[in-house]
């Protein structure tokens, strides 16, 4: 994707060099969250963890990170999370596990400012802070064992990956072939206790926005 004339600023090059260079996955995004570069361990990752075609270089450039997450409160807070990055570096910790791998990433954003220090994207990169099997960690359920999809299709957590029971609301599972091979119109949401465990403090800072607007 051609850059605009601002940001071809030494800093934003160089952070791009960076992140092409990192073995962990990361990426680049606009002062809008908006992708402007995804790297190769990137691409690697999303292919392994059944994040498919739609994770790649190529459907997400252009689109903003906030497009492809649903629900309002997850929303709020990724927007607090990218607004609070723009000003300084935020590591924020939580699970991204695969079919196979119960694993804890421990995502870190860095602003990419001008020499004058205003900001002009986001590095973000993901280091895995620990990884155990996926069985160690949650009871297993198969993907044939009932359906799993309810009025409003399948709803699964985008960061523990379990699948909401239709029948049971508030049961999520964790069914290794959902995570595997999600349907292509799953619904990537955030489940209650992700939300609690792992964005505590920035879940803390939506309740009290949520109640100013209100
Ligand atoms: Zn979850």
């Amino acid at each position: 994707m051609p850059l605009s004339a601002p940001r071809r600023s030494r800093p934003f090059t160089a952070a791009l060099h960076r992140l092409a260079a990192d073995r962990d996955p990361g990426c680049l995004l606009d002062t809008d969250g908006a992708f402007l570069f995804v790297n190769d361990a990137w691409e690697r990752f999303a292919l392994t963890n059944g994040g498919g075609s739609r994770c790649t270089a190529s459907a997400l450039i252009g689109t903003r990170m906030l497009d492809h997450v649903t629900g309002d409160a997850p929303r709020r807070m990724l927007r607090q999370l990218l607004e609070r990055a723009l000003r300084a570096h935020v590591t924020q910790t939580s699970e991204c596990n695969g079919p196979d791998v119960a694993r804890l990433v421990a995502a870190q954003l860095e602003p990419v400012t001008t020499g004058g220090g205003a900001p002009v994207g986001i590095a973000v990169v993901y280091r895995v802070v620990r990884e155990r099997p996926i069985g160690d960690v949650y009871p297993l359920e198969d993907a044939t064992s009932r359906s799993w999809r309810g009025p409003a299709g399948l709803e699964q957590c985008s960061t523990c990956r379990r699948t909401r029971r239709p029948d049971v609301p508030d049961e999520w599972d964790l069914v290794p072939g959902l995570v595997a091979a999600p349907p292509r119109d799953t619904q990537f949401g955030c489940c209650p206790r992700c939300l609690a465990l792992h964005h505590g403090e920035t879940a803390a800072e939506a309740t009290r926005a949520s109640s100013r607007d209100a």
